[in-house]
């Protein structure tokens, strides 16, 4: 586990070894924990920077509404 700071600023730990992909977009995405310990899936960004995969998955709305 490391942790990283994503675009918005928030810093989550997350460990990079271990790539999921998105149920919604099929991007590669990783599970990491905020420090409010929630589980939140983050994605690289092409500039090579971490972000929610909330804030850049086309299928967001769909995904929110599951839980
Ligand atoms: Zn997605």
């Amino acid at each position: 586990m490391e942790t990283i700071k994503l675009l918005g600023g928030s810093e989550v730990q997350v460990d990079l070894s271990k790539p999921s992909w998105c149920g919604s977009c099929a991007n590669e995405i990783y599970w990491a924990k905020t420090k409010s310990g929630k589980n939140t899936p983050i994605s690289k960004t092409e500039q090579g920077f971490y972000e929610s995969h909330f804030a850049n998955c086309p299928f967001a709305k769909k995904y929110r509404k599951k839980r």
